[in-house]
């Protein structure tokens, strides 16, 4: 045991194993660690392997994994548990939601769902953001990611009406670049929604000629004042591609980590929110290198999904998948 000093960006100092062992301990166990770009950096550094949840559900599937400790969120774990459904799949804190997944509750949608198709007299196909609960994945006709939901929305007839939810920024940007009128619910991350425009303006006149990327995620002004709008791995794809730049990034915070440790040729400055310069996911947060370390040692809490909803969630993951 020992105390591991961190960067700002990584937890306090805590009494576990340093992030080596703990990964060499899980590897011996057999359980795989999987953690979310928006992890913090002590967490980033136990995994064994670190992406969006679209990534890390994909790579537990190509390794086969028989025990996945998911540090993330729920809606995340629950993801990977669709995917790999014989894997038996744990998260160090069972508490740490989503304010964009909870915006849509599925009895809500199929409210929804029904008085549109009574409204426009056939029914709306239903894209859901991969940032939902299985309830709603089961609902809804085909899922996206951030970095494919362009291409999932262009996949639809144009004649064919198209629910978006739950995000309404991302489903925004979508109108924007595809043309479409979707129709939108009214959902929003709690984090990127809190990003200031007036503050990043402030920013890029501190530092010309940076590049501004934001995610998707993020209201329309800030967009509009971004020079690119991607998601996580498009973001970490530009950044590996740039040398000497310096970069303001509308993300959550602890992606910072990520880049400065996959490309760190560059400089990475966080955009800040509207009320203060804290930019993290107070979900995320709950997850902590005591309660990683807990959980890979009692194997829990385990994430399950109901019988009913597990065939038609995973119906609409695997419908993205196969585009
Ligand atoms: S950053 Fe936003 S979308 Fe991601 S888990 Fe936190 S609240 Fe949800």
């Amino acid at each position: 045991m020992t105390s591991v000093s961190t960067s700002p960006s990584q937890a306090a100092p805590v009494d576990v194993p340093e992030p080596a062992e703990i990964r060499r301990w899980a590897t011996e166990q057999g359980i795989l660690i999987l953690a979310h770009s928006y992890q913090d950096g002590f967490i980033q550094e136990c995994a064994h392997f670190v992406g969006d949840s679209l990534e890390l559900a994909r790579y537990a599937a190509e390794e086969d994994a028989e025990a996945i400790c998911f540090a993330g969120v729920h809606f995340m774990a629950e993801t990977a548990k669709l995917l790999n459904p014989s894997a038996r799949v744990f998260v160090p804190d069972m508490e740490a939601g989503c304010s964009l997944a909870s915006s849509c509750k599925g009895a809500d949608l199929a409210t929804y769902q029904q008085h549109l198709e009574q409204k426009l007299g056939k029914r709306p196909v239903t894209v859901a953001y991969i940032n939902c609960t299985a309830e709603v994945k089961a609902l809804c006709d085909i899922i996206c990611t951030s970095g494919n939901a362009r291409e999932v929305v262009d996949s639809i007839p144009q004649d064919q009406p198209i629910l978006f939810v739950p995000d309404m920024h991302l489903g925004g940007w979508l109108n924007e670049v595809t043309g479409r009128e979707m129709i939108l619910w009214n959902g929003a991350c709690q984090v990127h929604e809190l990003f200031s425009v007036d503050t990043l303006r402030a920013l890029q006149a501190e530092h010309p000629g940076c590049i501004t990327i934001s995610h998707p995620e993020c209201p329309k002004a800030v967009r509009d004042a971004s020079d690119h709008v991607l998601g996580t791995a498009g973001m970490l794809r530009m950044v590996k591609q740039q040398e000497g730049q310096t970069f303001l990034v509308g993300t959550e915070g602890n992606m910072i980590y990520r880049l400065e440790r996959e490309a760190p040729q560059n400089t990475y400055i966080p955009a800040p929110g509207a009320s203060c310069a804290c930019n993290l996911c107070p979900f995320m947060a709950l997850n902590t290198p005591e309660k990683l370390w807990a959980c890979l040692q009692e194997r829990g809490p385990e994430v399950t999904v109901p019988a009913e909803l597990f065939e038609p969630a995973r119906a609409s993951l695997q419908r993205m998948l196969a585009l």
